[in-house]
Formats: structure tokens, sequence, C-alpha cells
């Protein structure tokens, strides 16, 4: 018996999701009663009313995290019983794939199947995996002199708030919130004010796997008071950032200000893709190099959206990805084919329509897209566009567009390559693309990148770290490093004498 494919026009127009905070293990108002307007990136509309968090929430949920963590009842649980809750969470996260994945797309305008394919599986599987490591960190023994044994441990944080951008929610708060409650921490989780429904899905879920009330609190809000509050406040122990740049000064001001909070941040890229003529199959390099500025509409922190091309090969090889972008369907979010989807509102299609006018002043001209599309479907729909005849010292070249423009420079050799690559104020990824291995290596090691993609791009796992160098920020995401991130070393000094 086959099953229907759902029809996720129809589930969109029924669908009504709670809008509240989700504090101490319930769903609550905010304390000033006050809501925001959620909409949908696909056409505009409204979903329904958030709750718009402020201080006084933060202060509620800091508090109710605060006491979960000194109850015990998470931070001291048999390690067993911690991982069996975080597997039936990750479980429960998958069985709500239509659910999550439906309310991904409608916020952020990103395509049904990529939702369906990557975003709940992957946050899930995060989950499932930060899960497992609860019961495989063992301790050490410094090697000290005989007649003392000194021991070196590791201990949960305490409040952890996790700040999260607009692009990827659902995967980015997974990253931040399951490696926090693998280590013990409680967590305050303030999604970004475009996409906050799938963070409060979460936390619902997380209680229904059995989490204590207050491990995990989710307060929906906007940055300059939720995400300032959290930012600023005296009894969180550490904030994990993805987001720009500019926030991420911000963070870094607030634990100044504060309580010295540690913090970690993942604020964005301008990625290289350097393209060398003996790259093994130029064409199917081409196809990669597209997906890897047109996935998620370029709305990718690590978006491949600088191409170093030979400059033998470039002009047929920026046309070639020129073609694939015009090839990859765009169009609804919700039919099941679309490859490319909406922006996430006005003012990033604003910023991403800028841009192009910039590098067209600046000197640089269209090969492909360039404008807004499909303005009958009532979102902000951008074409594919490449742009040619650029150079590394262009704003498009510089700055973090976030949408897909992709800017084609030349380059002469491995030298200049390397050296093109490396003048950029970000260093989160890289992509090399050559046969041969040694230059491959040597390449790979003069990136000054925390990620290195060889023959390929966006290859991910959570079993490997992610985040920047330069202004990409600091600390990782992912793999077990990431719970380096969310405890602390102790030392236990025995005198045996
Ligand atoms: P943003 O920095 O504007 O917002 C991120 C979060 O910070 C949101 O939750 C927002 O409400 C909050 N915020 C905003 N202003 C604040 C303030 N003054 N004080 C405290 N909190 C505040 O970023 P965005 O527009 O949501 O996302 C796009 C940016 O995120 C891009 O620059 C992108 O590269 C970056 N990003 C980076 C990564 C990464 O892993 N490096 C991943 C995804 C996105």
């Amino acid at each position: 018996m086959s099953v229907a494919a759902p029809n996720w026009r129809e589930r969109a127009s029924v669908i009504r999701p709670d809008g509240r905070a989700w504090i101490d293990g319930r769903p609550v108002n905010a304390a000033s009663g006050a809501t925001f307007e959620d909409c949908s990136a696909i056409d505009g509309r409204a979903i329904t009313a958030v709750a718009a968090g402020d201080a006084a929430d933060v202060d509620v949920a800091v508090a109710a995290a605060r006491r979960a963590f000194e109850s015990g009842d998470w931070s001291r649980a048999p390690l067993r019983e911690r991982k069996r809750v975080l597997r039936r969470f990750a479980e429960l996260v998958a069985q709500q794939r239509d659910e999550l994945a439906l309310l991904e797309t409608l916020d952020v305008g990103k395509p049904i199947r990529e939702s369906l394919a990557v975003d709940v599986p992957g946050a899930a599987r995060c989950i499932e995996w930060f899960a497992e490591t609860v019961d495989k960190q063992y301790g050490e023994i410094a090697p000290t002199d005989p007649g003392s044994i000194a021991l070196i441990t590791r201990e949960p944080l305490g409040v952890v708030g996790a700040v999260v951008p607009w692009n990827y929610p659902l995967i980015i708060s997974a990253w931040k919130i399951a490696p926090a409650l693998a280590a013990g921490n409680s967590v305050v989780l303030k999604p970004a004010e475009q996409s906050p429904l799938t963070a409060l899905v979460l936390a619902r879920l997380a209680t229904e796997a059995g989490l204590p009330d207050g491990v995990l609190n989710v307060v929906p809000g906007f940055g300059p008071t939720a995400g300032a509050a959290l930012g600023r406040h005296l009894d969180v122990d550490k904030i994990a950032f993805t987001g720009s740049g500019e926030v991420g000064r911000h963070f870094l001001a607030y634990a100044g200000e504060s309580n010295m909070k540690s913090v970690s941040l993942e604020c964005g890229g301008k990625s290289p893709q350097v393209i060398f003529a003996d790259a093994p199959d130029l064409d199917a390099a081409a196809a990669c190099v597209a997906l890897g500025i047109f996935y998620n509409q370029g709305e990718t922190c690590n978006a491949g959206s600088r191409l170093l091309v030979d400059h033998r090969i470039a002009d047929d090889f920026t046309a070639a990805v020129a073609r694939e972008g015009e090839a990859l369907q765009l169009g609804d979010p919700l039919d099941p084919t679309t490859a490319v989807g909406a922006l996430v509102d006005r003012d990033q299609f604003e910023r991403v329509s800028r841009y192009v006018q910039l590098g067209i002043t600046e000197g640089a001209h269209v090969v492909s897209g360039g404008a807004r599309v499909r303005e009958d479907l009532g979102g902000y729909y951008f074409a594919p566009t490449v742009l040619a005849g650029a150079t590394n010292a262009m704003r498009v070249a510089r700055e973090e567009i976030f949408g897909p423009v992709l800017v084609s420079i030349p380059f002469s050799d491995e030298a200049e390559a390397v050296a093109l690559a490396n003048d950029s104020e970000f260093g989160l990824a890289a992509g090399v693309w050559t046969a041969d291995l040694r230059r491959a290596h040597r390449v790979a090691a003069a990136l000054r990148v925390g990620t290195v993609w060889v023959n390929t791009f966006d290859a991910s796992d959570v079993t490997t770290p992610f985040g920047g160098m330069k202004r990409s920020g600091f600390g990782r995401d992912r793999s077990v490093h990431a719970l380096e991130e969310y405890s602390q070393l102790k030392t236990t000094w025995l005198d045996l004498h």
C-alpha cells in the first residue's frame, strides 16, 4: 500500500504553532504579555504570535536553569540516565520530522525537501551522538611525583546561554544544546526573532523525553532586549553564540561588563573556492561550487562565496557555475521539487540587492541572476547570481553578503591563489580543487580557516569540529571537542604520605 505524499501547502494552512516561551518545563507568556508577529519567509503571511521575551523573562529562565542545575537532578544524574533521556529526545525529534520541517521551512523559506532531509535528521543525529558521549568521557591522572596523585576531571559550567541565528535554527540550536546538556549544564536558548518556532518545539520534546524542568528553557525575543539580557546576566556562566560579527563583538563586551562569563563565537565567513586547472572533474566541481553558494539561498555562514579560479579556465568555469545555478529549481519552498527557496525577509533581500548594485558600481559584471524573481509568490526570491570581473579588493569580495551571490576572481599561480584566499578578515572554511595530492596538502596547510574541503564542499558530520579562525570567531561546534566548550577542568590533588 502506498502512502500519499504530504500536501505541504495544505498542512501549512492549518498548522497553529504555540508561540509561548518555554520556561521551567512549561509554555508561558512573556511577563509583559507582549508578543510579536512571526511571519513566513515564503509569502510574508503571519504564522503566529510569539512571546516577546525581555530581561524579565530571561531572569525567570536563568533562575529556573540555576535551580535545576543546583538540584543535581540533571547535573549530577547517573550518566546512564542522562544518556537515556537525550537518546529519547533525539528519537522524538526524528519522529516529529514533519512538524519540525514544516515550521523550519515556513520561518526560514528554505526548501521543504532540505528541511526534511538535512535539518531535522541533522539535529536528531547531533543530539543522539552527544547522548552517546555522556558515559564515554574519561578523566586524567597527572604525571606528578610519587607521593601524590592529581586527578584532572571535567565539570559542567552551570547555566549556558545559547544565542542562535535564523539560517539553520534547528541544526545550530542542536549543535549548542546537545553538548551543553550532555556535559550536565542547564541551558537558556534564545532563537532569532525571524525563526523561533522549531526551538520551542525542541524544548517541548526535551521535556516529553524526561529532561527535568528548568534544564532547557527557550526565550524568544529580540536581540537588543532578550539577547543582551542573556549576554549581560550575572548568573549565566557561558554564552555560545552563532551570528554576525557585529553582534559577536557585543557579546564579548557584555561579558566584560558583567561577570566575565566565557564566550564562544561563530561569526560567518567569505569562504574561498580555489579551483586549479588540474581539478579532477571540472564539470562536477562547477556543480558543487554552485551548490556551495546557492544552497539555502546562500544564507549559509560557510557558503563558498568567493570563486578563485585559475585564469586559464576562469571564463569557462565561471560560465559553467552560472549555468548550474540557473538550472536549480527556484520556487515555492513547500513544493518538494524546489531546490532554492525564499530569502528570509525584506531586510535580507535589500541587503543582497544593495551588494549586487555595489558590485556593478565597483566594476564587476553580472554573468547570471542579479535580480528578484517570482514576485507572484509574495516572498523575496533572488535568482542565483554570479558576478565576474571582480577583484579581491572589492567590497563584494570582502564582506559577507549572506545571499545567493558568487564573486569570481582569477589567479595566475598557486602562490597568488593562497594569498588571495587568505586575504580576508574571515577564516571559516575553504574549498580546494586539484588532482595533485602534494598541492592539496600544501594549500590546505597554508589556509587560515577552520575547515578545508578538498575536491568537495560542505561535507559535514557531527564527528568533525566546526568553527572559524580570525574574525569568523573562536570555539568549535560538533565533535568531542565541543564538550570542552561546555565544561571546565578541575584538579584534585591528594597527598599520599
Ligand atoms: P545576528 O548576529 O543579527 O543575530 C544572531 C542572534 O543574535 C539572533 O538571535 C539575534 O536576535 C541576536 N542579537 C542581535 N542583536 C543582538 C544584540 N544587540 N545583543 C544580543 N543579541 C543580539 O545574525 P543573523 O542575522 O541572525 O544571522 C546571520 C549571521 O550569522 C551571518 O553573519 C552569518 O554568517 C552568521 N552565521 C554564522 C554561522 C557560523 O557558524 N559561523 C552560522 C550561521 C550564521
